[in-house]
């Protein structure tokens, strides 16, 4: 059999012994021609340029690599914040969604569908196709709908039809469901856009590398400030793991950087209300890939629940969940809480309002125990807007 490359994963999909491509028999056409395609298609000399000119013009790249320095002075270590909320619709997630509008357009698809939680990638993706005149419907819980109207509105405003999905929960999960099937009965001309590094083969390969732009410029902008291209410590929250994996792209490998993860803590570890999927999961199969899941003894996925729309998935990605079994990376789990505290931190200290996913990264600061002038790397990733209701609850 013919082999195809890959950036990261090996040449089945796999990160160890997680990823791969568990799927349905209709499904394997639209993978295996994803699969064959995306690399050679995304690395290609124009469509980088067009890529990187849409991230400069359009999302505003490079974002800025901001030394906080009232946050450094307080827990005594040289803190930068890498701004992924002054993107373009306030989140990373636009990196990866222009990435895939482009390579869905060179694979010769007309439509688009997308999953949504919190409404952020349902967002990236309608403001993509506006972008690029092309169909757009985006599946989301029907409970999901009523907590982010403004996203909704935005999303039909863009031209988006959003479906609502009455299943199960009403989240997160049933929207990746309701996506995947109408995959399978419209492979033909759709392209599935999915939002983190999740999913089967190649979509946590391809996802990662989407996002590897952020670690690719704090490296020279790490240079350029500190006289070095490496942090002593690296941060980012996961929910799937897309900020997560780009923000450690090209750190991967420097034994110099520590890179520590925040992972959804709800309530508490071990609470019931959590989303620690690397904490408190267990090996299983989720949306097509092998990876750390949320199950019970009978193998029925929990519920996972964090104050954050965004990480309340009970799933990570198979890079994540590889890495941190492998002992390369720390995830640890930061409560409710925590992130609350964190996010009022930022804002009072720095004049900055993040997103309650980005709050769980910051939320790490206090148990970090970072020598006196470390140099520490915090991705923020999305800025606070949409969670306006949820601070004010605790003004
Ligand atoms: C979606 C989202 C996340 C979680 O997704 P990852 O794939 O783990 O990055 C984190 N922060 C923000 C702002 C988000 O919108």
């Amino acid at each position: 059999m013919k082999t195809y490359r890959t950036f990261l994963a090996d040449e089945n999909g796999c990160f160890g012994n997680f990823g791969g491509a568990y799927i349905p028999e209709q499904l394997k056409k639209c993978i295996d021609e994803l699969r064959e395609n995306y690399y050679d298609m995304i690395t290609a000399p124009d469509f980088r340029e067009e890529y990187d000119n849409l991230l400069q013009n359009y999302v505003g790249r490079p974002s800025p690599l901001y030394f906080a320095n009232r946050l450094s002075d307080k827990y005594k270590c040289r803190i930068y914040l890498k701004r992924e909320d002054l993107n373009h619709t306030g989140a990373h997630k636009i990196n990866n969604t222009i990435g895939q509008v482009l390579l869905a357009g060179r694979m010769g698809k007309k439509r688009i569908i997308a999953e949504t939680g919190a409404g952020q990638h349902g967002l990236a993706t309608a403001t993509v196709c506006a972008l690029m005149g092309m169909e757009c419907t985006i599946y989301m819980g029907e409970m999901d709908m009523q907590r982010q109207q403004l996203n909704v509105e935005k999303m039909k405003m863009l031209g988006a039809q959003v479906v609502p999905v009455k299943s199960g929960s009403g989240t997160l999960t049933n929207a990746v469901d309701a996506a995947l099937q109408d995959w399978c009965s419209n492979e033909k001309d759709t392209f599935y856009i999915i939002g983190s590094a999740v999913g089967p083969h190649p979509y946590p390969d391809m996802v990662s590398y989407f996002q590897s732009v952020i670690s690719r410029e704090i490296k020279y902008q790490l240079l350029e400030q500190e006289g070095r291209d490496y942090p002593d410590y690296l941060i980012a929250c996961v929910g799937g793991g897309s900020n997560a994996s780009g923000t450690m792209f090209h750190y991967i490998d420097e034994p110099r950087t520590k890179i520590v993860l925040a992972e959804a803590a709800g309530k508490g570890l071990h609470s019931g209300y959590s989303a620690a999927t690397v904490n408190e999961g267990v090996i299983g199969i989720l949306h097509g890939s092998k990876s750390l899941v949320m199950q019970d003894e009978n193998g029925e996925l929990k519920e996972a629940y964090s104050i954050s729309a965004g990480l309340d998935y009970p799933g990570v990605g198979p890079m994540i969940a590889n890495l941190s079994i492998s002992g390369k990376i720390d995830v640890q789990a930061v409560t409710d809480e925590e992130a609350v505290a964190a996010a009022f931190e930022l804002t009072k200290m720095e004049g900055i309002i993040p997103a309650l996913e980005s709050s769980h990264a910051l939320g790490l600061l206090p148990k970090l125990n970072a020598e006196t002038n470390d140099v520490v790397v915090i991705t923020v990733s999305g800025r606070g807007d949409k969670d306006m209701v949820t601070y004010t609850n605790y003004l």
